[in-house]
């Protein structure tokens, strides 16, 4: 790893995704990189509306949603004071959890991936993944986590949308396979386990 790098982290809900966010920031911390670790949706006044609409306070089709977190994408790739590429320009290796492969994944289980795919092409011409990492859990696995850890599902947390959804990142990396780079990692496993794959991948860039 000779240069400061831009990791995004991607899987259906409750894959490990912050798991192994936490775990990479504080190995690479330990190597001596500056790492700034970051999510989406942002916690931005945009991010918020979009937490509304999870939790049902508020509703919107999927039109307006994905609208949404291409304006919270571009409010996190672009805003002065933390924006992903202030940060990268700053020397720090970012690490999200979540980027574009999870809009294609997610609204395109309700519009055609090619509509997804146009509308975020600037944020691809901004900022393209060093590496796109897929934690792939079950869809059952996801549901179980999600269950143990909330009292009440949110939007997308159904059996069936999490198995479209997974379907949805296999159909996006092979559409995508000469423009971006994917590693996938079976996230079935100890969390330490699935962290030292990742380490060794990206120590390897
Ligand atoms: P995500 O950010 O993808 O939604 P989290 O990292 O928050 O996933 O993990 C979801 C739940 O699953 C948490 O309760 C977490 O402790 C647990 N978890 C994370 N990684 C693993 C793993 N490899 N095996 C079993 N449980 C895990």
């Amino acid at each position: 790893m000779n240069k400061n790098l831009f990791i995004a982290f991607e899987g259906i809900d409750g894959s490990g995704k912050s798991t192994q966010v936490k775990l990479l920031a504080e190995r690479l911390t330990k190597e001596g990189h500056k790492v700034y670790s970051t999510f989406e949706p942002t916690d931005s006044d945009i991010g918020k509306l979009i937490r509304n609409i999870f939790s049902h306070k508020t509703q919107a089709n999927h039109q307006t949603i994905a609208a949404l977190f291409l304006a919270d994408r571009f409010h996190h790739l672009l805003n002065k004071t933390d924006g992903l590429l202030k940060k990268l320009e700053d020397g720090y290796t970012v690490i999200t959890d979540r980027y574009y492969f999870s809009s294609y994944a997610y609204h395109s289980v309700h519009m055609p991936m090619d509509w997804v795919i146009d509308i975020n092409a600037p944020c691809t011409k901004l900022l393209r993944p060093d590496l796109n990492i897929y934690i792939d859990i079950s869809p059952e696995e996801s549901m179980n986590r999600i269950t143990k850890a909330r009292e009440k599902a949110e939007l997308y947390e159904t059996l069936e949308n999490l198995t479209n959804v997974r379907n949805k990142y296999m159909e996006a990396f092979e559409l995508k396979k000469t423009d971006e780079k994917v590693f996938i990692t079976n996230g079935n496993r100890k969390p330490d386990l699935i962290a030292k794959d990742i380490t060794t991948m990206i120590l390897s860039l």
